[in-house]
């Protein structure tokens, strides 16, 4: 069932403005989506009327943001199907929940000559804090690549998991190339070697239902702006079994359980992990996001947009000398592109005085451009709120700049 266009873009007031004289065509949806008027106004209600700091006070506004606080974590496990809410740890954004992992898991887990296994298709945020823990302890990264299709090069994993393999660290859905990974299978593949496995889950959390128990996976992460919500807010998702024998990550109030200059203990999950004043008004605001989500068909939104995806790849496909990256036959609302003898940023900026919003550059996804031996690419991503009139326009939008070259 196609959704109801109408309702839901008014849903989204920002969509509906012109940009350069031009009615705005957002298809950056990757980077950051948009937000809806409900968690608009939940966030303007807390800041308006009932703002009190956490955990820390009897008053009336620390009671109710309290509340609201514990109950948007409830709200992120039912998202997850996580078994218990102190499983679910608010962070500033997947990158801080992958950097929180790498850093604790480190320094209970890994030791010298120790392996950590990440893929060729990783965002920098899935990379470098893998990396800098790895300096750290000793430990060296192995890395799992992916053909020219997209796809990963999954006959290869078997072989690369090795007894000194401590952690392995992919992504759900490729921020550059689109593609949708087996997790699932990925996931049983390493548990049968003992090797727990992060799920990023920045780009997949925003369109699919994740079911961290049937996945079974050990972490999951993943960032409140791609998903209708508001910025700095983040999710990470981890079993008991591994968060408690972790060690924290940040000092700070909240994460103790008592203070001594001789010694200090450390409260129990998920406030061990939640040093200082968490971004409680947008915790609060991404449950509305997630709420929000949970009163439309997942699953149809997902199949629409994946509707614009197919129309949008058989009409870029039309145009001569361009070319995109990553045709994984599982494939999200993501295409990279480059269109032969126009530099992508002209293409960005000729775009944007259309006003269509893409994204140029490396994507932060350096090894992906290494893959293709290219500097730079441009990114169309799209949401439930586009629309197919939107894909025609930038089409021919992406005619008449190819004409001007
Ligand atoms: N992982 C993936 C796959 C992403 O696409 C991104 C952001 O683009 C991140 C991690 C980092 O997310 P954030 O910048 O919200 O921490």
């Amino acid at each position: 069932m196609t959704p109801d266009l109408i309702k839901i873009r008014k849903d989204f007031p920002i969509l509906d403005q012109n940009v350069n004289g031009k009615p705005l065509v957002y298809f950056d949806n990757a980077a950051t989506s948009q937000r809806p008027q409900q968690v608009i106004d939940r966030i303007n209600d807390f800041s308006l009327l009932i703002n009190g700091n956490i955990h820390r006070a009897t008053h009336f506004f620390a009671n109710r943001t309290t509340e609201a606080f514990e109950g948007a974590r409830e709200t992120i496990r039912r998202f997850l199907n996580a078994g218990e809410p102190s499983e679910v740890i608010f962070t500033h954004g997947a990158t801080e929940s992958i950097n929180l992992v790498a850093h604790s898991f480190g320094e209970a887990f890994i030791n010298p000559d120790d392996e950590v296994i990440v893929t060729e298709m990783e965002h920098h945020a899935n990379i470098v804090p893998w990396q800098m823990m790895c300096e750290r302890r000793g430990a060296k990264i192995k890395v799992l690549p992916f053909g020219d299709d997209g796809v990963l090069q999954l006959e290869l994993l078997d072989n690369m998991i090795t007894s000194r393999t401590k952690i392995l660290a992919v992504t759900h859905i490729s921020n550059s190339l689109g593609t949708v990974n087996p997790i699932a299978e990925i996931i049983s593949l390493a548990h049968r070697k003992n090797v727990p496995v992060l799920i990023d889950g920045a780009q997949a959390a925003p369109h699919f239902s994740i079911d961290v128990q049937t996945l079974d996976c050990d972490f999951y992460v993943f960032s409140g702006h791609k998903m209708y919500g508001p910025t700095g807010i983040g999710v990470l998702y981890g079993k008991r079994k591994w968060l408690d024998l972790m060690p924290p990550f940040l000092g700070g109030g909240e994460m103790i359980d008592r203070v001594t200059f001789v010694k200090t203990t450390y409260n129990e999950i998920p406030y061990k992990f939640e040093a200082g004043t968490p971004h409680y008004i947008g915790a609060i605001g991404l449950a509305t996001a997630v709420e929000y989500l949970n009163n439309h068909d997942i699953a149809s939104l997902n199949r629409y947009e994946h509707d614009l995806l197919e129309e949008a790849s058989f009409k870029l496909k039309q145009i001569e000398g361009l070319r995109i990256y990553g045709e994984a036959p599982d494939k999200a609302g993501v295409i990279s592109f480059n269109i032969e003898g126009i530099h992508p940023f002209d293409l960005g900026t000729l775009l944007d005085q259309l006003g269509i919003a893409v994204r140029t550059g490396r994507l932060c996804a350096d090894p992906v451009m290494d893959h293709f031996g290219v500097e730079n690419m441009v990114r169309a991503s799209f949401a439930f709120y586009n629309t197919v009139q939107e894909i025609e326009t930038f089409y021919m939008a992406l005619i008449r700049l190819k004409a001007m070259f």
